[in-house]
């Protein structure tokens, strides 16, 4: 397949690659080739491909109801709204169905707290350079990257931009204008970067001290990834928001924004809908999934196998001259190199086995949580033996 014969918007810069099954770790291609997924298409199937018991809970929910309008209750959304709450800092939840949208969320829920709530007429929200939070309109806005915003302008006014891990500069950004600050506490799409601890206590003196409402994107590091449920665990902090998709369903299209009880009644009755949100599908299949990650201790998991592949990557890398360093947290990891590493990822995916870049110069790896030290040997041989080519090309003189 080829961009010329397809009839999608070439939107998307494919791999010359069509994927037909997946089973656990593994997939395989329509000529038959199996590779090792090592990015869980982009932290999203965190259980691996088609999840036994998450499949079975998805076909008895088929046989039972698989839509039903925000207008009813429904029992599933209930059920896993309550789950949530129970394990994090959070009191309400709103169902949707994409990252974007439950960004798209968080945005307009702090807006609405500061005017109908607080009666302020505060609307900017503070985002960092080189973070991602979405396509739409205003989350492509919040990124703080150029290239997502090239040729969509007017773009939605409210927000600003601050260097990461700067708390001076920050500080310099807040105004009377200002409701809220939004971040990732590792900045994934933008080059695997962790928050600092002193970022982050900065964050929430700033946030106390201007009354400002505190909004984490987990959108990629939520649901176990890091080592904890959610990445803000690590910080020792509560935000006033968070919001999820990615992982929380195992692969089916779900988002979610969580909040605080304070910002309950901003979201009064007509003020924010989703048709599809929390489907008592496919939140029959987000219950699973969590059941799964707390049952199974799998953030625990993700700790001890972060920890696993980024020694061995250290070690199949040293002395490697394109390799700068080796950084994540959890089953979050970037291999950081001196050069563009597009090169490099197409020759990965040939020996078969599945890398993501995270901004041009990065390998990242987003292997699923129940991913074994076996499986991280055979790929993480693959990567190193790939890297080491290309040193020795570039060495000999030989062009890309
Ligand atoms: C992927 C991602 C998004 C966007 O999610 P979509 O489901 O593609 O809309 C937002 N924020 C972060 C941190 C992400 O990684």
């Amino acid at each position: 397949m080829s961009n010329q014969e397809s009839a999608i918007f070439p939107s998307y810069a494919r791999y010359p690659i069509t994927m037909v099954k997946g089973e656990g770790s593994r997939l395989w291609d329509s000529e038959g080739k199996e590779y090792l997924d090592l990015m869980s298409g982009l932290a999203v199937t965190s259980l691996g491909h088609a999840p036994k018991q998450v499949a079975e809970r998805i076909a008895a929910q088929l046989d039972q109801l698989w839509h039903v309008s925000n207008l009813f209750y429904s029992e599933n959304q209930e059920k896993l709204a309550r789950m949530l709450v129970d394990n994090s800092c959070a009191d309400n939840v709103f169902f949707c169905n994409s990252g974007a949208e439950a960004n798209e969320a968080a945005i307009k829920l702090a807006r609405r707290y500061n005017s109908k709530i607080l009666g302020k007429n505060r609307y900017e929200i503070i985002t960092f350079h080189q973070s991602f939070h979405g396509r739409t309109l205003a989350t492509l806005t919040a990124t703080g990257q150029d290239k997502v915003k090239d040729g969509f302008h007017p773009l939605p006014e409210g927000f600003v931009y601050a260097p990461f891990n700067d708390a001076a500069a920050l500080s310099s950004c807040i105004t009377d204008k200002t409701c809220a600050i939004m971040l990732e506490m590792v900045q994934a799409e933008g080059g695997v970067i962790t928050a600092e601890q002193g970022f982050i206590d900065e964050i929430v003196r700033l946030c106390k001290e201007h009354d400002l409402l505190l909004i984490v994107d987990e959108v990629q590091t939520g649901m176990g990834r890091t080592g904890k449920l959610f990445a803000y665990e690590h910080y020792g902090i509560e935000p006033d928001i968070f919001t999820l998709a990615k992982g929380i369903a195992a692969g089916l299209p779900m988002g979610a924004m969580l909040g605080k009880a304070k910002l309950r009644d901003a979201f009064t009755a007509g003020a924010h809908a989703s048709t599809f949100g929390g489907t008592p599908l496919v939140s029959a299949a987000a219950i699973a999934t969590l059941e799964i990650i707390l049952g199974q201790k799998l953030p625990e998991h993700a700790a001890e196998m972060g920890h696993y592949a980024i020694d061995k990557l250290m070690e199949g890398i040293a002395g490697n001259p394109l390799v700068k360093e080796v950084r994540g947290l959890g089953l979050l990891i970037g291999v950081i190199c001196t050069e563009p590493t597009a090169a490099v990822i197409a020759d990965i995916h040939q020996a078969g086995v599945l890398v993501v870049p995270a901004g041009p110069n990065v390998v990242r790896l987003l292997p699923n949580l129940l991913v074994t030290k076996e499986e991280l040997d055979e790929g993480i041989a693959v990567i190193c033996r790939v890297l080491a080519e290309h040193a020795a090309k570039k060495a000999a003189g030989v062009a890309e």
